[in-house]
């Protein structure tokens, strides 16, 4: 970049170029010209270089301005012929606006489609014209913007309904003239003149490929020699091979590299080097070297700086157009017609159209600047868009060529401006007629798929990776097909039809290419060696499907063309089907009477192909016929004499056939390729044009066959004819192959399965009598026969149709009850009671799975209603006439005699040949079959028409070879089978329904019926008794079930209790126990003696003094002693940020850190949580070293990370698995053992020993600091020996005691460990009081009491952490600890000596609980004075109360201002307050303001220290194990007299100070003398003010699609005014970020982590909560490796969060859902959750989440 440091040029030779220049003088020329043009070009020619030639810009300003002044302003000048701002003011007031919104989308930005008015889902609306639309009150989707594409308000086409928001609603007022009526004819030559001008320069320049010459007219005659080298962006490299490149070839750092990479990724190219030819070239030969290895190289050409500038220029020139668009229609009409203007090379040689056919050379800038200039101007001007919409559909072929060999993707190229030309109907409809369209589109697509088999077919197996890309390029034109169908035509012109019909043809070519594509063949002996490529085909099945659909829906709004496009397809089906007869001889097939001749194929010998779209298209086409009864109006236009039902019965059978085989498992060998293609054949995506119209066109042909014939192939194809054929009856039997029996009696199951669909499947309008909404509904009861469901999963499970609408809501109210959802889980659709009679057990779109599942399900509804376990089938619509005799299936001959069969086989004693399945199935059939004799009987008049007589054909008896008789007979010897139980009640039921018909017919027949009656009421009086044998069983059977119950639940209850136990600190409210519950709460019985829990005369429970507790790894129990085994509680200690009342707070620097006193902003503090476990030392320290072990194997071998790391410490508790990191030791209570003291020394007394003996101490200290270290350590011994109550604690204990406090020193600083560092005991204190104080704010926000309401978990953790707290000088050494306390009394009482923090930067509970801890070092000389440790408690609470007071009354006077309420009670109070208040002002000169009134400053102590008072009583309750008084374990307010009683203060804490106030007065004086606290008050820095508020997650917006704006006009803070990808937003702070993105990558500690890590560091301390806003998905974030997603607070109006916003539903804030992220967070559970959450899904735990 040696070059690239030149200087611009000087300021003043700017200013003085500018003098001499004359816009107005340039226009005027140019008003004069005879030859504009040149004129125009010479300027140009002279002054573009000067501006854009050279080199990198330093100064854009400068370069904006001067582009401005003497380039763009002459134009304007010329243009306007005045003041330009004036002209265009007076052009925008004059111009009627145009109705179109026309806003073009950034990315990300949200969009707004109305699902009830679009005409398609492309029909959007920007964010204003939505919210003055009346869409919104609609049924609506909202997405993102991918970029591009602009808003179609006001486009009547583009809206059913409402097509203009209120800004949009053209005024009555509105002319429909032509707007270029409103400006002089002078102006619109000048305007014409210059746009023609400018336009064909910047298209000259754009599409300009010499690297060193211009264009004629724009050569400079004395040019400077320098050039740019120029970097392409493409598609095959990645960031991190151009940046590595770069920094190679042309010398810069990272950084710049970087930004390099991000312009050429984002504009397309970036000059990167600027010099002479030579310097220019070597740096280019670098970068193809460099990149040129293992692919193409990049791009790079060395171009002259003036080409450069010229293309520079243009793309200003563009913008500059489009900027003047924006004031006047009528220029953007002039525009057009500039645009549009044919050139003089004659058809398709306008100015648009050289950009369009140069687009795909183009670098992205300059296609993204034309692109949106076309939006600007000719999309946004109807009558033009016609125009250029037809040049486009003339380009099209060329520019879809263009487009398969361009590498860049879709949304900058040209071709993506389909969407906006071929959605218009009217549009559309011109393009078919005028210039083929439909025909274009699928040639074009035809021809760009090459590769043919022999037959003609697809062939996509040896398709290479740039032909496979070429076919996902190739698929958009599908895109574009689908755009230019998607609105039917509501009348058809001649020319319509004929061109659709043109269209039909051409598409039929493409569906004969496909049909019979990818054919297998059934692979014996050998598993193939390759899976076969499947997926192509089926990508291309799935793009059609669609398409096949619309063109079925266009050919069903005219006769005509359905009539003609039936015989086109019919035409097109047999030529595919040539020599379907020729070859073999045909076979002849007889059963039951009938035979039948058949071609000679077997499914699992021959070929077979999945892909049959031109006969499902035919079977479409038919049911269209059969709707429309066209066939029965119009028979003789019809080829129905052609239709073969054999041949159009062929391949669809052989399908299905296949996917039966499948099932039965012969085509084992052919691998997964095949399991797919038959999975996606009955998918949802793909079965309305594959599955279901197989089965139509089996219907199809059954209905115009003989049914015996019909079946009679059926079971040729199935291969099944020899074991029904009376001949091969037996040969089933002897056959001794299992395999094969098992095959058979599959394949049977599956063929029954056939045929109850071909009969029964009638909810296509054209094949039943149906409304458009049954089928749907129908789809729907089933779903919610298997389970409720949520909307999304009932959505994924309906086909879509091209609206992306499956109808799920016009019936879902009908059929479901809606449930909604909790603060977890989603809302859920339950199936209504009375619909359950439609459920059928053979549904054509269960899975397998699915049936028994629902088979399942519905069976338990039946016992839950006490109903009989039969499922029969439900009644089913009457078939369409041409459909009629499918019927008749059910009762040919050939039918009854499978029945027959099977019934037969299953009373055979070896009834295993038979399966259930086959039995269920033959019921089923049975079923229908008397359902369908029923409704005849039940619609007809007489007994004449009824065809159907089911009841008498299986009453009859039957024939050889089955000799047993009727096979009603049979039934009924079945009914008391033992082995046939599950099936009782639906032989019942039928035979139940045989008696009804027999009993129906005979009482229409009105002949004597009294013998039958009398044979079937023995009949029944028979089955009474056969019946109440079989409830006796049932009733036992179900008490045995109850029994397995009971079990099963207790197994439940057990595992639902571990999970219980599990849950983290949110189940808070769950486990609050009654005051009580636990030891530690239990309120004080003993006496009417006030509980008291410091001081002298506190009394501890008697309990507490003996604490027994069990290892939960090795079961024993274990009295906690210090002297004993050490017992520790799994723990786990964080950094953390949660109370934090500043956050912009640099991080501490680890080493030099002094933490003794914590500033009352706490900015960070040390957070300790456990799981309440408790484990030996020796226990854990054994687990802690297998888990080591285990997991050092487990990284060594599948080098994967595990959601705890162990080299930092952490573990999983061993009984819950909560993630912990440390324990905490478990110590005994040990001032149990002291006298309560007969009297209270004076605080005055007690203040005066104690500086003395600090004093003395001091000395000593000093004295021994001349000594060595290793004397120093050996002092610091004899110093433990002097004075210490509890020297007895075991080594273990003592160990475990170093571990805890080393953890909390390592984390807490992020330093390594050691023990010897005085810091530790630090900030063991300090944690202790970081978590009870966020204790007390949870307590305090959640309105809990303040005792009794905390899981057993938390009490014992905070119990350990205070009595850990009073025993770590035993391992920090007596010395350490009493330095502390010196330094941290002489904060108190002042002393000048000691530099200590004044007293507005000290957080007065931690310095409460630091001296309290560090009371113990201070040596008991005087023995004369009671030893009372209790005592010195309460007056180190005192004296801090009074010091927090006069904190509190200098940082948090109120203002005077404020409304001041009667109360007479606190007289005494508010006088002292304000007495102390106004000495307070005169101490500091009036710093203070001032206040007349006591009521506020009391109030203002009283609600300022009340939470310091609270976690003062919970600290002294812990420490000294004392009861909590029944006032503080119930919630409520008025708690202020208790807990200064429960603390031993007078309530009036006044007090406090004016009894002492001789001795308190110097040390007032001393705290406000303090230079900080001047400081403070002066300074500008916000002073703390008490009470501090619980910090809470910023608000959220109600309508997520707030957010979505918010985000889309973020630009990434450091690609100057980019788009970001990722917004993501801090839920702490409320920062936004560019996350996931190299632009925002940062290094934090050595690592580059992306921009969410690298604000965790300052924001978290570590951890993180974001909200993604693009996905809609929470982000939990915890250090650099660990991290999770989590269900964002939005939810749709039925329940469900969108992560990823696939759906687009509206989504709402749900404020329930989002407290409790606000409350993980508050708890410090967010790590833990991560856990949990990396726990249960491994895949979490490999995402680089240092790169969000
Ligand atoms: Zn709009
Ligand atoms: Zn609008
Ligand atoms: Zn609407
Ligand atoms: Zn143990
Ligand atoms: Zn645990
Ligand atoms: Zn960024
Ligand atoms: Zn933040």
């Amino acid at each position: 970049m040696a070059a690239a440091e030149t200087d611009r040029e000087a300021p003043s030779a700017l200013c003085a170029e500018y003098l001499d220049f004359s816009t107005k003088d340039t226009a005027s020329e140019w008003l004069r010209a005879s030859d504009l043009p040149k004129e125009v070009y010479q300027h140009l020619a002279f002054h573009v270089p000067k501006i854009y030639c050279l080199g990198p810009n330093l100064n854009p300003q400068s370069e904006e301005l001067r582009a401005q002044l003497q380039l763009l302003a002459p134009l304007e000048w010329y243009l306007f012929g005045e003041e330009p701002t004036l002209a265009l003011a007076r052009l925008e007031t004059s111009n009627q606006p145009s109705q179109l919104c026309g806003h073009v989308f950034k990315v990300g930005e949200p969009t707004y489609s109305c699902r009830e008015c679009a005409s398609d889902p492309t029909c959007v609306l920007c964010m204003q014209c939505f919210l003055g639309s009346v869409h919104k009150e609609h049924r609506y989707r909202m997405t993102t913007s991918g970029g591009g594409g602009f808003c179609d308000c006001g486009d009547a086409e583009a809206w059913k309904e409402a097509p203009y928001c209120q800004k949009h609603e053209p005024n009555s007022s509105y002319c429909s003239e032509d707007p270029l009526a409103q400006l002089s004819e002078d102006m619109v030559a000048r305007c014409y003149n210059i746009f023609s001008v400018v336009l064909k320069y910047a298209v000259d320049m754009l599409t300009w490929d010499k690297e060193e010459l211009l264009p004629a007219g724009l050569e400079h005659p004395d040019r400077a020699d320098t050039y740019y080298c120029m970097l392409f962006n493409d598609e095959v490299h990645t960031y991190e091979q151009v940046i590595y490149t770069l920094q190679k070839a042309v010398n810069c750092t990272q950084k710049e590299a970087v930004s390099f990479a991000t312009t050429v990724d984002r504009d397309g190219r970036k000059s990167v080097r600027f010099g002479d030819f030579q310097f220019c070239e070597q740096a280019k030969s670098i970068i193809v070297r460099h990149t040129s290895r293992q692919s193409k190289p990049l791009k790079v050409q060395v171009m002259h700086s003036s080409v450069v500038a010229h293309q520079c220029f243009a793309l200003k020139i563009l913008a500059w157009l489009g900027h003047i668009l924006g004031y006047s229609d009528a220029l953007r009409r002039i525009l057009c017609q500039v645009g549009l203007q044919r050139g003089p090379e004659g058809e398709n040689s306008s100015l648009v159209d050289t950009l369009m056919l140069c687009d795909s050379k183009m670098w992205k800038g300059a296609r993204n600047v034309y692109h949106q200039l076309l939006m600007n101007s000719l999309l946004m001007d109807l009558k033009y868009k016609k125009l250029f919409a037809i040049q486009f559909a003339k380009n099209y072929r060329c520019l879809q060529t263009d487009f398969m060999d361009d590498d860049h993707e879709r949304v900058v190229s040209v071709t993506s401006l389909s969407v906006q030309l071929f959605t218009v109907p009217t549009v559309a409809r011109m393009l078919i007629v005028e210039e083929n369209l439909m025909t274009t589109i699928i040639r074009t697509f035809v021809d760009h798929l090459r590769h043919r088999d022999l037959q003609g077919r697809f062939q996509f197996e040896r398709y290479t990776a740039l032909q496979a890309f070429k076919f996902r390029r190739v698929q958009s034109l599908i895109g574009d097909l689908k755009y230019v169908l998607i609105s039917r035509p509501s009348e058809w012109s001649e020319q319509l039809r004929e061109k659709f019909l043109e269209g039909l043809d051409a598409f039929l070519e493409l569906l004969k290419c496909m049909q019979g594509m990818d054919p297998v063949v059934r692979q014996v002996g050998q598993h193939i060696e390759m899976e076969p490529e499947w997926e192509a085909a089926f990508t291309l099945q799935m793009k059609l499907t669609h398409i096949i659909s619309m063109m079925q829906e266009w050919c069903a709004t005219d006769e005509r063309v359905l009539i003609e496009a039936y015989k086109r397809c019919l035409s097109a089906l047999s030529q595919c089907h040539g020599g379907f007869t020729d070859g073999e001889q045909p076979i002849s097939l007889s059963l039951a009477g009938h035979s039948v001749e058949t071609i000679r194929y077997q499914v699992s010998q021959e070929k077979v192909s999945i892909h049959l779209p031109v006969s499902r298209l035919l079977a479409g086409l038919h049911v269209l016929l059969s709707k429309t009864d066209l066939a029965n109006r119009f028979p003789e236009q019809l080829p129905l004499s052609e239709l073969s039902p054999p041949m159009l019965l062929e391949h669809p059978l052989r399908c299905l056939v296949l996917c039966a085989q499948v099932h039965a498992g012969m085509w084992r060998r052919n691998g997964f390729s095949l399991i797919n293609q038959i999975y996606y054949y009955h998918n949802v995506k793909c079965r309305v044009e594959m599955f279901d119209k197989d089965i139509i066109m089996l219907q199809v042909a059954a209905s115009m066959m003989d049914p015996n014939h019909f079946l009679l192939v059926v079971l040729s194809r199935f291969e099944l004819f020899h074991i029904f054929s009376s001949a091969d009856c037996r040969k089933r039997y002897r056959d001794g192959n299992k395999d094969v029996v098992q095959q058979n009696n599959t394949l049977i199951e599956e063929m029954l399965h056939l045929i109850i669909m071909v009969v029964g499947e009638r909810y296509v309008q054209g094949v039943g009598q149906v409304e458009s909404c049954d089928d749907i509904r129908r789809e729907i009861i089933h779903q919610l026969s298997i389970k409720p469901m949520a909307h999304s999963e009932l959505v994924k499970a309906l086909p879509e149709n091209e609206n992306k609408e499956t109808g799920l809501e016009k019936v879902i109210d009908t059929v479901a009850l809606f449930k909604k959802p909790g603060v977890t889980g989603r809302g859920l659709y339950e199936l209504r009671p009375d619909w359950t009679k439609h459920f059928n057990l053979y549904f054509h779109h269960y899975s397998r799975a699915d049936q028994s599942k629902a088979e399942e399900a519905q069976r338990k509804l039946k016992r839950q209603n006490a109903e009989d376990s039969a499922l029969p089938p439900p009644s089913v619509p009457p078939l369409c006439p041409l459909f009629a005799s499918l019927v008749n299936l059910l009762q040919c001959d050939v039918l009854l005699s499978l029945l027959c069969a099977v019934l037969q086989w299953t009373t055979e004693p070896s009834g295993g040949h038979c399966t259930e399945s086959m039995l269920q199935r033959v019921l089923h059939l049975m079923g229908m079959a008397l359902l369908e004799e029923k409704q005849q009987l039940e619609s007809s008049s007489g007994d004449d028409d009824i065809t159907f007589s089911f009841t008498s054909k299986i009453s009859r008896p039957g024939e050889a070879p089955s000799t047993s008789g009727s096979i009603l007979a049979l039934l009924e010897s079945l009914q008391n089978a033992p082995h046939l139980e599950a099936h009782k009640d639906m032989i019942h039921w039928i035979l139940k329904m045989v008696l009804n018909i027999k009993t129906q017919r005979e009482r229409s027949a009105s002949t004597s019926a009294v013998s039958t009656w009398g044979t079937s009421q023995e009949a029944v009086g028979e089955r009474d008794k056969a019946e109440r044998k079989r409830k006796a069983e049932m009733a036992r059977l179900r008490r045995e079930k109850v029994m397995a119950q009971m079990s099963e639940m207790q197994i439940h209850f057990i595992n639902q209790n571990k999970e219980l136990f599990q849950q983290s600190l949110q189940e808070l409210d769950a486990s609050a126990a009654p005051p009580g519950g636990h030891a530690s709460s239990t309120p004080c019985t003993v006496g009417p003696e006030v509980l008291v829990c410091v001081g002298p005369r506190t009394v501890p429970l008697p309990e507490r003094s003996r604490q027994t507790v069990t290892c939960i790894l090795c079961q024993e129990e274990q009295e906690v002693r210090t002297d004993g085994r050490a017992m520790v509680l799994a723990a786990f200690v964080q950094r953390s940020t949660v109370l934090s009342k500043n956050r912009s707070r640099p991080l501490p620097d680890p080493e030099h850190h002094d933490p003794l006193f914590m500033h009352p902003d706490l900015a960070f503090g040390t957070h300790t949580a456990s799981c309440g476990h408790i484990m030996h030392a020796t226990c854990w320290q054994r687990y802690f070293e297998a888990v080591q072990v285990k997991e050092q194997r487990r990284q060594q071998r599948l080098r994967v990370h595990t959601s705890y790391d162990v080299e930092n410490g952490e573990f999983l508790c061993p009984l819950c698995e909560c993630l912990s990191n440390t324990v905490i030791p478990l110590l005994p209570h040990t001032h149990c053992v002291e006298q309560p003291c007969p009297v209270q020394s004076s605080l005055e007394v007690w203040i005066n020993s104690v500086s003395q003996l600090t004093a003395a101490q001091t000395e000593v200290d000093q004295q021994t600091e001349g000594r060595t270290a290793e004397e120093g350590v050996e002092a610091c011994g004899e110093g433990s020996s002097l004075n210490c109550p509890g020297s007895t604690f075991s080594s273990s204990v003592q160990e475990m005691l170093t571990t805890f406090g080393t953890a909390t020193y390592k984390i807490g600083l992020k330093v390594n460990p050691n023990d010897q560092d005085p810091r530790v005991a630090v900030m063991s204190w300090a944690s202790c009081a970081y978590t009870i104080q966020s204790i007390e704010r949870l307590l305090t926000d959640e309105e809990k009491p303040l005792f009794g309401s905390l899981p057993c978990r938390q009490d014992e953790c905070l119990r350990s952490l205070a009595r850990f707290g009073s025993s770590c000088w035993t391992v920090a050494g007596l010395e350490t600890v009493h330095k502390h306390f010196t330094r941290l009394l002489a904060a108190v009482v002042p002393d000048m000596k000691l530099n200590t923090p004044c007293v507005l930067d000290m957080d007065m509970f931690h310095l409460l609980v630091s001296m309290v801890f560090s009371y113990s070092s201070v040596p008991n000389l005087d023995q004369s004075e009671p030893s009372c440790i209790g005592s010195a408690h309460l007056h180190l609470l005192q004296l801090i109360t009074v010091t927090h007071t006069v904190q509190i009354l200098i940082s948090s006077a109120p203002e005077s201002s404020m409304e001041q309420e009667n109360s007479g009670s606190e007289l005494e109070e508010e006088e002292m307050t304000l007495r102390l208040y106004n000495t307070l002002r005169t101490r500091l000169d009036g710093l203070l303001p001032e206040v007349s009134s006591g009521w506020h400053l009391w109030r203002c102590v009283q609600a300022g220290i009340l939470p310091f008072l609270r976690s003062a009583a919970i600290f002294f309750h812990h420490l000294n194990a004392v009861a909590a008084p029944p006032e503080l374990t119930v919630a409520g307010h008025c708690q202020w007299d208790a807990l200064c009683s429960y603390l031993s203060l007078p309530s009036n804490l006044l007090q406090l100070y004016y009894s002492h106030h001789t001795l308190l007065e110097p040390f007032l004086q001393g705290w406000c003398c303090h230079p900080g606290v001047k400081k403070a008050l002066q300074g500008d820095e916000a002073v703390i003010r008490f009470p501090r508020e619980s910090n809470r997650l910023i608000q959220l917006p109600d309508d997520y699609s707030a957010l979505i704006n918010h985000a889309s006009s973020f630009t990434c803070p450091r690609s100057g005014g980019d788009k970001s990808r990722a917004p993501t937003l801090c839920l702490v702070c409320g920062a936004l970020l560019c996350s996931q993105s190299y632009c925002c990558q940062t290094e934090v500690e050595g690592d580059d982590v992306g921009a969410c890590t690298a604000h965790t560091f300052s924001c978290g301390a570590g951890l993180g909560l974001f909200l993604r806003v693009r996905e809609s998905q929470v982000l939990f974030l915890a250090g650099k490796t660990k991290g999770c997603f989590y269900p964002p607070p939005y939810l749709d109006d039925y329940g469900e969060t969108d992560q990823g916003l696939r759906r687009g539903n509206p989504l709402r804030l749900c404020s329930q859902r989002y407290r409790q992220i606000q409350k993980l967070w508050q708890q410090h559970s967010v790590t833990e959750q991560i856990g949990h959450a990396q726990e249960a899904n491994q895949s979490l735990v490999g995402i680089d989440w240092q790169h969000l």
